[in-house]
């Protein structure tokens, strides 16, 4: 079984295919995660967006693993666990970015589809319904408004201890959702046979048991 779940940034995707997962016993593929790893590999080499021949090179030698650790998808870049740093700002701008880039998005395609032929999963993205899995067995695309999806941003920061400016969160989370929509190769997409879920005014739960109920057929 091959589920995609897509949609823009801070929709709580990731929160729903995880729990997903765990409920079908089924692998959760976060490629977020992967365009945010490659990402990080260009900055810390001094690779810019522009120079296309270096981060062509630059995939050719790239050493990316994903690997779960106690059920939980970790990222690697040369042996280095990079979960927690590619969570960092500066590389959430930076993979909306590098995704842009035609030979980023075929290399990491290839990785989710050979992920996905050989695993009953659940991939959140971009454009996993539209383009990695056209053929998924079942399709949602998840959103919110930006203001909201700002919202819950700034308020899991918060409970970790941070200040936050909800205004600049929106901002940012606008201009990621921009680029992603605008890009010429595989953009951010509601596939014609995804189901739209918009989760402003809904729990994560409500979300959650609606996205089982459809797999279920009920
Ligand atoms: O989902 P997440 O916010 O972690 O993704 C980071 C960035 O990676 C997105 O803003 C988008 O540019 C890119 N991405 C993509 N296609 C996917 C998943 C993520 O282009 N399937």
């Amino acid at each position: 079984m091959q589920i995609a779940l897509d949609g823009p940034a801070g929709a709580g995707k990731s929160t729903v295919a995880k729990a997903i997962a765990k409920k079908l016993d089924i692998m959760y593929l976060d490629t977020g995660a992967m365009y945010r790893a490659v990402a990080l590999h260009m900055i810390d080499n001094g690779i810019t967006v522009d120079q296309i021949e270096a981060v062509t090179n630059a995939l050719n030698t790239i050493d990316l693993q994903v690997n779960y650790e106690d059920g939980t998808q970790k990222m690697y870049l040369a042996g280095e666990d990079v979960s927690l740093r590619i969570r960092e700002n500066a590389v959430s701008k930076a993979a909306s970015d590098f995704s842009a880039l035609q030979p980023v998005r075929l290399f990491l395609v290839k990785m989710q589809q050979e992920t996905a032929a050989k695993n009953n999963c659940i991939l959140d993205g971009r454009d996993i319904g539209t383009f990695v899995l056209p053929g998924a067995d079942f399709k949602f695309f998840l959103t919110a408004t930006s203001a909201e999806r700002a919202k819950r941003r700034a308020n899991e920061l918060e409970e970790k201890g941070q200040v936050v400016d909800v205004n600049k969160i929106q901002a940012e989370i606008e201009q990621r959702d921009y680029n992603d929509s605008h890009r010429e190769f595989a953009p951010l997409k509601q596939a014609e046979d995804a189901v739209l879920i918009d989760s402003t005014n809904m729990t994560v739960d409500e979300v959650i048991n609606f996205v089982v109920s459809v797999i279920e057929g009920k």
